[in-house]
């Protein structure tokens, strides 16, 4: 009974509370109900035409080729000559929808949008197109209905093509771009006929939308680098020429049609996007036509120091950058339309070519219209908040309003445009400063209860553990029905008074289950508050400077494990402290070749984090390629072969250690006590199968650089080994290891499969540092003059664990449960290749399969991921089993367990580098150490990962 209530309450807690933080940290920035504003001044254009190049980097477009012309003719025309150009930086995360939605609706979905569906809106919003008398568009299924769904009446007509069109594997992915322009010539070519059609098209204020899915597409199949991604844009290039001309034959060259190219947002060099990388964020926005500034020479240099003015050979044309939500205005204001109410763009001035008193007067408009978002959020949080308890935003209160709006109209009426165009600036920036503040002003409140329920948690585990396992001087039983019922009385009383005042408030249902749960858990914490003053009254008998010691070397270490949260080399520090541990420990003098082996096992490992994150910047695969495209011009056959050989020069290093280090134990192992035959039949078969991987992945990849494809016994070798890696150990014996070593062969395997470089001898690597640390452990076992001691080969798993022999905690466990944390992460950040899942580099799974599949590949990914922690729990499983401290005698494990996917999920969001996960660690930041080492103290006795899940728990015991 007590195992299920603890475990159900456990996985409760946390749930709960690491689902907060998508509730606390991202939640839609809409607010609804404010009035449409547009300039009163008449608009320059009278359409628009907005071309999407999905997935098209900045770089890509604007570098010229090596005979300096450009691959877009065209494009780089208008850029010289007609039209004003710039780059267009964008958001995490780079997906299609985010981006579209800042590009026509000027706002930044939050994060979690992403999560809730790429088709469906999950909160209704205003676009440009939702405010222009008639859009056409013409692309992808994946994008258009949602602008469509979300417009009233029917103004927005869509053309899309079959969704099965957009397949990775296909040929020729920019036929999709084919396609739109061939529908949109064919449009025209109908309206001419259709007089309804056309008297329709002759109106103002009309949008055409194309949305070119190839480059994306192709990026993905073959890379940004590839001559398909490149032929690609050049067929971009050609059709928008003919789109241009072909419209302005239509409307009789009248000029008033505004032209916006640009794209949602870059991609990786292995062809992802997603994340934060310049490759990702940084897009083009070439701006042409009716009311748009023509090209500006310039002499002097320009105000932006990336450098890539001159390695685009544009330092002579004035660039203006913008923010990528800044063009939903900027299209409102060229076709004369209210700015979508929710956008959060500055309308980018530089691009826009009218007379003075039309800038201010848009930059009047648009000021307003962010400020009515303002209003709008600070109306709801009065309205939902106790009056005493509210702060307004100090900066914008209502008369400083009133202040702003007046002063800028009378600058205006006095014809001094300029200083009213920066007075509505800093009027934007304050508005948007003060959207932030109310958008986030329950954070510190919810963040708050979080993490006092987070500590009732852990508070109560430390007083289980201690109860039950600590060899504390008991009081005796007094009579604690009395004070029980009081606390029981008392924190009905407090969650009484928290649900009042959330109802007060109105708060959201989900706002209870954050302030509501801390009170059962410290309910539960304080009926267990026994064990504290029983420890209490312990204090003399423990030695208590020893005590003092661990705690500061324990806080300390926690404070570097944070730290390496932000800096992956803080873990080499680390390791490098570590290896110094028999040293200090005083186990140096008792077992020299253990404590050495110790020593380099801490440095080699230590090298892992220094190295950069496998799948990023130097990217071997593409260099090795790259030179061997240079090789096989210049040096012929023989050398290229040796260059593809050195690719793999560190697989094979991996692969040889492993082989060399299970001989070496079956080795010596043997001398002692002959190995039974199915078992060495066995090791030598996986032995085998180590080998043959260690080969087929240079196979592949040399048939793949001949464009040969995937081979199909390579296939099936890998996708075999994936298969056979989680049962073959089972069939090993269960002596402790012979069934680490069958464990380690396996995943060594796989993960040989899975790497393409350095990263390949980290498994071997931390395997061995593992090793040494089983032993080690026993060793200090017997310097503390345990006479319990068992000889390590002799412990079986299977055998039933003695309840007699298992020890109550010690100091030591602390040590051990802080090393065991401590590999954990560097199990995680060692290879750095977790950094982000969605920009790993798909040259890893190429022995598995070569078509774009983001489930498999994600999945694959993951399982790489995984294998070092395999490794790590199982160390430490068997640890506790080795010093007689049954993880099993208490049930419940999956606090512990739990614990350590807090921290885990803590630090993968660190690194997957949305900027509001950073925000959420940056703030924890100061209470974490004192929750770590709360943490730690439970880690003591729940350090029992391996029952998280069955099949590990299956791996050791069966
Ligand atoms: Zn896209
Ligand atoms: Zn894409």
């Amino acid at each position: 009974m007590r195992m299920i209530t603890f475990f159900l309450i456990g996985l409760t807690v946390h749930v709960v509370f690491f689902l907060s933080i998508f509730d606390i940290y991202f939640t839609s920035p809409l607010v609804h109900g404010m009035t449409p504003q547009s300039t009163p001044l008449a608009p320059p254009a009278s359409r628009l035409v907005l071309i999407v190049a999905d997935g098209l980097r900045a770089d890509s477009l604007f570098t010229l080729l090596p005979n300096s012309s450009s691959r877009t003719p065209f494009l780089r025309t208008v850029i010289e000559e007609a039209g004003t150009w710039g780059v267009s930086h964008t958001r995490v995360p780079t997906e299609s929808r985010p981006g579209h939605v800042a590009l026509i609706a000027g706002f930044y979905e939050d994060v979690s949008a992403v999560a809730k569906g790429w088709k469906e809106n999950p909160v209704e919003f205003d676009s440009v197109f939702n405010e222009s008398r008639s859009t056409w568009c013409w692309g992808s299924p994946d994008i258009l209905p949602m602008f469509a769904k979300g417009a009233t009446g029917d103004h927005v007509h869509t053309h899309t093509y079959p969704a099965e069109e957009e397949d990775f594997a296909s040929t020729d992915a920019s036929r999709l771009d084919t396609w739109v322009f061939t529908q949109v010539k064919s449009f025209f070519q109908a309206a001419k006929t259709n007089s309804t059609l056309k008297a329709t098209l002759l109106e103002d204020k009309n949008i055409f939308f194309l949305h070119l899915l190839g480059i994306d597409t192709n990026g993905h199949a073959h890379r940004p680098m590839s001559q398909e991604y490149l032929d690609n844009i050049a067929l971009v290039d050609t059709g928008v020429a003919e789109v241009v001309s072909l419209m302005e034959d239509f409307f009789g060259h009248d000029g008033r049609t505004a032209y916006v190219f640009t794209s949602d947002h870059g991609m990786t060099n292995w062809g992802s996007h997603g994340a934060g990388h310049p490759s990702e964020t940084l897009t083009p926005l070439v701006v042409w036509g009716a009311g748009v500034n023509k090209a500006q020479r310039v002499t002097e240099a320009q105000p932006y120091e990336d450098g890539y003015l001159k390695d685009w050979n544009l330092e002579h044309i004035r660039r203006a950058d913008v923010n990528q939500a800044d063009i939903a205005p900027l299209m409102a204001s060229l076709l004369g339309l209210p700015i979508p109410v929710n956008s959060v763009g500055v309308m980018p001035l530089l691009y826009l070519n009218n007379s003075d008193q039309f800038k201010a007067e848009s930059m009047y408009t648009n000021a307003i219209q962010v400020l009515e978002q303002f209003k709008m959020k600070m109306i709801q949080k009065k309205e939902t908040t106790l009056p005493f308890l509210f702060t307004p935003f100090q900066l914008l209160t209502e008369s400083k309003q009133a202040e702003f709006t007046h002063r800028a109209r009378i600058l205006i009426q006095l014809e001094k445009y300029n200083d009213a165009i920066s007075l509505c600036q800093s009027l934007i920036s304050l508005s948007l400063e003060g959207l932030v503040y109310y958008h986030t002003y329950d954070r510190f409140f919810l963040g708050c209860s979080v993490v006092l329920g987070f500590i009732g948690w852990t508070s109560y585990v430390i007083l289980v553990i201690l109860r039950t396992h600590a060899s504390l001087i008991r009081h005796p039983n007094l009579a604690k029905q009395n004070p029980n019922q009081n606390l029981a009385r008392f924190c009905v009383a407090v969650a009484v008074v928290i649900t009042l005042f959330l109802l007060i408030q109105r708060s959201p249902i989900t706002y209870y289950i954050y302030c509501l749960l801390p009170v059962p858990v410290w309910y539960s914490a304080l009926k267990e508050s026994g064990a504290l003053s029983d420890l209490i009254r312990s204090a003399p008998s423990l030695p208590l400077w020893k005590c003092l010691g661990y705690f500061v070397l324990v806080a300390f270490g926690i404070e570097l494990l944070v730290v390496s949260f932000f800096h992956r080399s803080m873990l080499t520090v680390g390791l490098a402290f570590l290896s110094l541990w028999p040293l200090l420990s005083g186990l140096f003098g008792k077992a020299k070749l253990r404590s050495l082996s110790w020593f380099l096992g801490c440095l080699c490992l230590a090298a892992f984090p220094l190295m950069p994150v496998v799948g990023r910047e130097p990217n071997l695969h593409l260099v090795y390629e790259k030179c061997i495209i240079i090789l096989s011009r210049s040096c012929g056959w023989k050398l290229l072969e040796m260059v593809a050989r050195m690719y793999f020069f560190c697989s094979a290093c991996a692969g040889l250690l492993t082989l060399f280090t299970s001989a070496c134990y079956l080795w010596s192992s043997w001398r002692r006590t002959p190995l039974h035959t199915s078992d060495r039949r066995q090791f030598f078969s996986q032995m085998i199968h180590v080998a043959v991987c260690l080969y087929v992945p240079s196979l592949t990849h040399s048939s793949l650089q001949q464009k040969q494809g995937l081979p199909l016994l390579n296939q099936i070798i890998s996708w075999s080994t994936l298969a056979s890696s989680t049962f073959v150990p089972l069939l090993s014996s269960t002596r402790l290891f012979h069934r680490l070593l069958s464990i380690f062969l396996s995943l060594t395997s796989t993960y040989l499969l899975l790497s393409t470089g350095s990263e390949a001898l980290f498994p071997p690597v931390l395997s061995w540092l593992m090793f040494v640390w089983i032993n080690i452990e026993q060793e200090a076992l017997l310097a503390q003059g345990d006479s319990r001691r068992q000889e390590l080969s002799t412990i079986d798993f299977s055998a039933n664990i003695d309840i007699t022999k298992i020890r109550q905690l010690k100091l030591d466990d602390i040590r051990r449960s802080y090393f065991f944390v401590f590999f954990i992460i560097t199990a995680f950040f060692g290879t750095g290749n977790i950094a982000s899942i969605n920009s790993f580099d798909p040259a890893s799974i190429y022995c598995f399969l070569t078509v774009f599949n983001p489930f498999i590949m994600g999945g694959l990914m993951m399982w790489k991921v995984i294998i070092p922690f395999i490794i790590v729990m199982c160390t430490f499983e068997t640890i506790q089993v080795a010093t007689q401290l049954s993880s099993r005698s208490i049930s419940s494990s999956w606090c512990k367990t739990m614990e350590a996917g807090w921290i885990l999920a803590q630090g993968k969001s660190t690194r997957t580098q949305f900027v509001s996960i950073k925000l959420l660690i940056t703030y924890l930041h100061r209470l974490f150490p004192l929750l770590f080492v709360l943490l730690l103290f439970c880690d003591l006795q729940y350090t029992d990962l391996p029952n998280k899940n069955p099949y590990f728990l299956c791996v050791l015991q069966h």
